[in-house]
């Protein structure tokens, strides 16, 4: 069975690109044209119910609707925090293949003129950063095209009537976006193109642990999104100890990387620095990190460390802004970022279903 078949054996139209779209109306003996129809249908108009593709003769609807549905992820809890932001516990199905069914998060942040969207590349992930919640999960699996597009879905569609005009997505969730490429470009292409979603490059950042053979390869990319590097230690010494990653791609040749990355005009590259109370925040560390982005044109957002069931520590408020203040002394624009929806287990880090086994469905 195809990868994107649903359990009834028909076709999950969510998640296919242009191209694939129109192959498959031509399969069913229509012009091609009638398959970009149903691409802006899907992913510009987001309408999700075959009924509903009006801009398609009734004819082929019913036709369609034989061989093709359109299966978003299932939302089994939403949990709304105190300053807004509303975490999706998603369940996804099999996709009528040997895949196992899972679970994943997506987070809304409203603002004053936009909304940010938080969303996962996999369930779980591999790469074991040792202040991350998501690690204890391990990998559970790779998430389709449809499955990573459909959470900015029913993100969007969930908080319809607040809509603001700007809409940012951030792969900052659950998983490594790199080590599920094929997917995650798949889904990039959708979110980042004007005749589907639409969302400017300038707004969509994907967030790596440093996979390098990933970052050089969207460096070739056309269509790409901003690249944000979780560096989070100044020293191999120190970052080998909580992201074992790092054994494998050192800092040195992940800062040669981004040396060598192709930025646009516009573009910087966002260093992530989780902030680890009396294990990474000291005044050495920050004049460090400023030696190690210096020459680059970048940013350092640092993240006062979530808690989660593990053995770190919340950095003290003063640390932090001395911190920041260090880096800005040397010309690094550095910014405090507080992750939302703490209050939820929404933020950075905390992704981790903690009650993914008693959940209720909605
Ligand atoms: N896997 C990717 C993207 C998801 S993690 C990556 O690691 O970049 C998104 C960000 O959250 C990363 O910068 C990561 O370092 C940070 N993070 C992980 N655990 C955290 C925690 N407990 N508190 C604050 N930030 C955390
Ligand atoms: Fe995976 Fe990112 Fe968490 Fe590291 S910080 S374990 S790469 S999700």
């Amino acid at each position: 069975m195809p990868e994107n078949s649903t359990s009834q054996g028909v076709v999950n139209l969510l998640g296919q690109s242009a191209d694939e779209l129109r192959a498959r109306a031509e399969c069913l003996g229509e012009p091609a044209y009638r398959g970009s129809q149903i691409y802006h249908a899907l992913y510009a108009e987001r309408r999700f119910d075959l009924a509903a593709f009006t801009n398609l003769p009734a004819a082929f609807r019913k036709r369609l609707a034989e061989c093709a549905t359109v299966e978003l992820p299932r939302v089994v809890q939403r949990h709304s925090s105190a300053d807004g932001s509303v975490r999706y516990v998603l369940s996804l199905g099999t996709n009528g293949t040997a895949q196992k069914p899972a679970t994943v998060e997506t987070v809304f942040m409203p603002e004053e003129n936009r909304q940010t969207i938080c969303i996962s590349s996999q369930a779980g992930c591999a790469v074991d950063c040792q202040f991350c919640l998501t690690a204890t999960l391990g990998l559970v699996r790779n998430l389709t095209a449809g499955e990573i597009v459909g959470q900015v879905l029913i993100a969007l569609d969930d908080n319809r009537a607040a809509l603001k005009p700007q809409t940012n997505v951030v792969l900052m969730g659950q998983g490594e976006p790199l080590l599920n490429y094929e997917a995650v470009m798949a889904a990039l292409r959708i979110l980042l193109d004007p005749n589907a979603m639409a969302i400017s490059p300038k707004h969509v950042t994907l967030s790596t642990s440093g996979i390098l053979p990933g970052i050089e390869r969207l460096a070739k990319e056309k269509v790409r999104p901003k690249l944000a590097i979780s560096l989070n230690a100044s020293s191999n010494e120190q970052r080998n100890r909580i992201m074992p990653i790092n054994k494998k791609y050192p800092i040195e040749d992940l800062i040669d990387a981004c040396r060598r990355y192709p930025l646009r005009p516009w573009e910087h590259i966002t260093f992530e620095y989780v902030l680890l109370g009396g294990f990474n925040d000291a005044p050495e560390d920050a004049r460090r990190l400023a030696r190690l982005v210096a020459n680059l044109r970048a940013k350092v957002n640092l993240i006062p460390w979530n808690p989660g069931d593990l053995p770190y520590h919340k950095p003290d408020a003063e640390r932090i802004e001395e911190f920041r203040r260090i880096l800005s002394e040397k010309d690094v624009r550095a910014f405090v970022r507080y992750s939302r929806g703490q209050d939820v287990m929404a933020a950075c880090g905390q992704l981790a279903l903690l009650e993914a086994a008693a959940a209720p469905s909605l």
